[in-house]
């Protein structure tokens, strides 16, 4: 497997509103996201430990899903979510805020974007840090082990510069984050359908507060991979480790959507509002090839 990323970061990023034919791949199927985010990263329990030891508390976010025809679900402010027994399904992934990024050489916008993409020069500032996700990290080797479209190929489709320059799958793919072994690895049970009443209907207007955020954070702490009962003391354990906590990304993100509201898309206002508050920098891509 081998991928130019040069200028791209596709897989980063909600690059819908430049595509002439957007993706809707995360919501095909009988259970669609309650989520509008697009390219959410699936977190394994073991990504959720670390960045939690590395201080970023605030940079994970839920993903729950909408029950169609009759698949088991419980029934929380109206909206039918995904559910083994009364219990909703959820997975991890990192927040999105909106950035300034002209990926494919397109002149910078205001995108939905990756908490960690730096958009100076596309590229993801955890990318050498042992909190990289997994996700990220095997990233398309996964699609390529089960025939299925990565974003690679989306962006290749829409820009006609290749990008996966091999699609041989790499040997050592670990499982996919959402099969059927994912329970209490990268899938969460929530013990409480009661304890998400009003938090669905924030989540689906995309409002959820840092307290619902740690919530899920919490819950998946006190699961382990195949057991997906909550253990109660790791539960509230986690909860008071999470407390009010938080990394650069939070403020840093409230910069972003103030920006985004009222100021044009520079991307150098990262170094205001994301370095000078301890973000790692990035190197920026040796001489494209092109
Ligand atoms: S962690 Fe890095 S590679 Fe993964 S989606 Fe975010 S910016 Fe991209």
């Amino acid at each position: 497997m081998e991928v130019d990323c040069a200028g791209c970061a596709g897989c980063c990023i909600d690059w819908r509103p430049l595509a002439a034919d957007p993706s809707e791949h995360e919501r095909r199927g009988d259970q669609p996201p309650l989520d509008n985010r697009y390219n959410l990263v699936p977190l394994t329990r073991d990504d959720v430990k670390a960045f939690v030891d590395a201080g970023y508390t605030d940079v994970m976010r839920p993903r729950l899903w909408r029950a169609a025809g009759e698949r088991p679900h419980v029934t929380i402010d109206g909206f039918d979510v995904v559910a083994i027994g009364e219990r909703p399904l959820f997975m991890l992934g990192l927040r999105h805020v909106p950035k300034p990024v002209g990926p494919f050489d397109a002149d910078p916008r205001w995108l939905s974007a990756c908490v960690f993409l730096d958009p100076t020069t596309l590229q993801c500032r955890i990318h050498d840090e042992a909190i990289y996700p997994r996700t990220c990290a095997t990233y398309p080797g996964h699609h390529l082990v089960l025939d299925r479209e990565p974003e690679c190929v989306r962006v290749e489709r829409e820009t006609g510069r290749q990008r996966l320059l091999d699609e041989t799958p790499p040997a050592d793919v670990p499982p996919p984050p959402l099969g059927a072994q994912s329970l209490g690895a990268t899938v969460f049970l929530h013990p409480s359908a009661d304890r998400l009443a009003a938090v669905i209907d924030r989540l689906a207007r995309d409002e959820l507060t840092a307290d619902d955020r740690r919530e899920f954070v919490a819950v998946a702490l006190a699961q382990s991979p195949g057991m997906p009962a909550v253990n109660e003391e790791r539960y509230r354990s986690a909860l008071a480790r999470l407390g009010d906590a938080t990394s650069w990304v939070s403020p840093a993100g409230a910069d972003w959507r103030a920006a985004a509201s009222n100021r044009s898309p520079e991307p150098g206002l990262a170094a205001t509002f994301e370095e000078a508050r301890g973000a790692p920098h990035t190197q920026g891509w040796p001489d494209d090839p092109e």
